[in-house]
């Protein structure tokens, strides 16, 4: 006989939260469903180790609601039932068991949000949505916060987030700890040649069989995986390890080697948890608050302030202020392009094979890990493609793919907003575009690069040089009176015309041929 049900609960990929209430008690009237289906493998082309990671994280999940003697239906992709659908799976097992009701955790992506609402609307039973009670705000907070005002303010943000959550306050809760808020100008450190990087931690898992049905099922991928090395966590336990590795070892360089960057490694002082936290793993909260237990034990001598601020910003700032925005701001934010530029994405993003030292290592990189830092991500890459002018959807869905983490709420304002500044200036206040100056500064990129980091036009001249002044040249109406960047064009307007034109001509030149370069 077939078990009834009363209730069915749908659990996303990205809701693997062994924490939430649904689980504090076990119920034999409870069916729980995860699925692996080709909606969602579809949407975008993923990188290999983006399916194999969400999918073995799911798989483990439901094994582990097992264990705690909760009801669960798994569909594999390979299942001759699955439908591939939300809506079609859910009804399956509605009929199948009787439930009279459904249930849902409120989805992160609009793309879902919008799926589930229709299923809501057209199922015969009532559904209901509920929380997934991980992040610090609401959907709706950042647009409550600055009502009428479409000027969100990352700053402003921050210290009322540290205010309200008691997080590096004085007793008052009012004044920062130590009576500043941001240590911002302390961490944009070069890494010095002789700074030793620990090795990143290892989670060395078999997936040669999750990695064939991936690919027998035709899901077209990038990147490559190493499948009896898979290296990320996958498990609740797993996260907590490499939480606590972080804070151990790499939190004390964290902000100082924030924005560093370098061909030596590919983790430096960054926690890599990413990942767990997006598909909610862990929480933000126990994140930030083990880093003060940490901090409050032993002391500014192993973790300084400014590293810990720096770090705590990440989480209690900037992640819960682009997903403000991605709410406040969807679905038109999708469709912005406000610089209205239309060039492809270089063929050599989805191959690294570039001359381009920094594009080289960066995308490489990325190929081969599906991570990237925040600033390979926003200096490199991101730069590259803004001063390029390439089109939003496609530096977009590139995104969308490529890194472990990528899940659209946290992945479009931080592409679409920070790094290509299609909003028009909604996430940041300017364009974050850099010539080799910059990247120099901060890497030892250019010190092994078939370009030349101080020319600006010629065969070997590096690329972003011509490309940055043409971007300004281009956009002049727009940015010429930006207080942020207004020193840009005083520079270019005490250039000789001839020093200018060699300039833009060598611009288009790189446009042009961007292929080879
Ligand atoms: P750490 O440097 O150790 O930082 C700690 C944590 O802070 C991260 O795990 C992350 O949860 C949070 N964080 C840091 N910066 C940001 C930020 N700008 N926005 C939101 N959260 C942040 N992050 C994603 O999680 N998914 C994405 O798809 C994504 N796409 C990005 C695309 C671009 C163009 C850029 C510039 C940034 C993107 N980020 C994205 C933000 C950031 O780069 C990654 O969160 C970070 O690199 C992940 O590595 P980590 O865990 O080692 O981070
Ligand atoms: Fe990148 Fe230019 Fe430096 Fe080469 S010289 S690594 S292209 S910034």
């Amino acid at each position: 006989m077939i078990k009834q049900y009363r209730v069915l609960r749908l659990v996303l990929g990205d809701q693997l939260n062994e924490s939430h209430s649904w689980l504090r008690q076990t119920a034999d009237d409870v069916l729980y469903v995860l699925m692996e289906i080709r909606s969602e493998t579809d949407y975008t082309r993923h990188h290999i180790q983006k399916v194999t990671g969400f999918f073995l994280a799911m798989r483990l999940f439901a094994d582990r609601l097992r264990e705690l003697g909760h009801e669960v239906h798994y569909f594999t992709l390979d299942d001759p039932e699955n439908t591939h659908q939300f809506a079609g799976n859910c009804a399956l097992l509605a009929q199948r068991h009787g439930c009279t009701s459904m249930e849902y955790q409120e989805p992160d992506e609009w793309r879902v949000h919008m799926d589930l609402k229709q299923l809501a609307q057209h199922a015969p039973i009532p559904v209901q949505c509920v929380s997934t009670e991980h992040f610090y705000t609401d959907r709706d907070t950042l647009q409550k916060m600055f009502p009428g005002n479409k000027k969100y303010l990352m700053e402003h943000f921050y210290r009322k987030m540290r205010q309200s959550h008691r997080v590096l306050m004085d007793e008052d809760g009012k004044t920062p700890y130590s009576g500043r808020w941001n240590y911002d100008a302390e961490n944009r450190n070069k890494l010095p040649s002789n700074q030793p990087i620990p090795p990143a931690p290892v989670f060395f898992r078999d997936v040669h069989a999750l990695v064939a049905m991936i690919q027998q099922a035709g899901v077209v991928t990038m990147g490559t995986v190493l499948p009896e090395r898979f290296n990320w966590p996958v498990t609740r336990a797993e996260s907590l390890d490499l939480l606590e590795h972080f804070i151990q070892i790499r939190l004390r360089f964290f902000g100082k080697y924030q924005d560093a960057l370098t061909s030596r490694d590919w983790v430096l002082f960054h926690s890599r948890l990413s990942f767990s936290l997006n598909i909610k793993l862990i929480s933000p909260r126990e994140v930030v608050q083990r880093c003060l237990e940490i901090f409050y034990q032993k002391g500014p001598e192993f973790i300084a302030l400014a590293d810990l601020e720096g770090f705590i910003r990440q989480i209690l700032g900037w992640r819960e202020f682009v997903r403000g925005v991605y709410w406040a701001e969807m679905p038109h934010y999708a469709a912005l392009n406000v610089l209205e530029h239309t060039a492809p994405l270089p063929q050599w993003f989805w191959t690294g094979d570039t001359k381009m030292q920094c594009l080289r290592h960066t995308i490489k990189q990325s190929l081969e890990r599906a991570y990237a830092h925040h600033i390979q991500r926003l200096m490199v890459t991101g730069n590259f493609s803004l001063l390029l002018g390439v089109h939003p959807d496609e530096v977009d869905a590139w995104y969308l793919g490529i890194y472990m983490d990528a899940v659209e709420w946290v992945e479009m304002p931080n592409t679409r907003g920070m790094s290509q500044y299609a909003d028009g200036g909604i996430v940041g206040t300017k364009p974050y575009v850099s010539s080799a100056n910059y990247i120099h500064k901060m890497s030892d990129y250019c010190t092994s690069c078939h370009y030349n980091k101080s020319e600006r036009y010629g065969p070997k001249a590096c690329p972003f040089n011509a490309l940055y002044w043409s971007f300004y040249h281009r956009h002049a109406d727009r940015f010429r009176n930006n207080p942020r960047v207004g020193q840009v064009y005083s520079i270019w307007n005490k250039m000789a015309p001839d020093e200018q034109q060699s300039i833009l001509k060598h611009g288009q030149w790189v446009q042009k041929n961007i292929h080879q370069l």
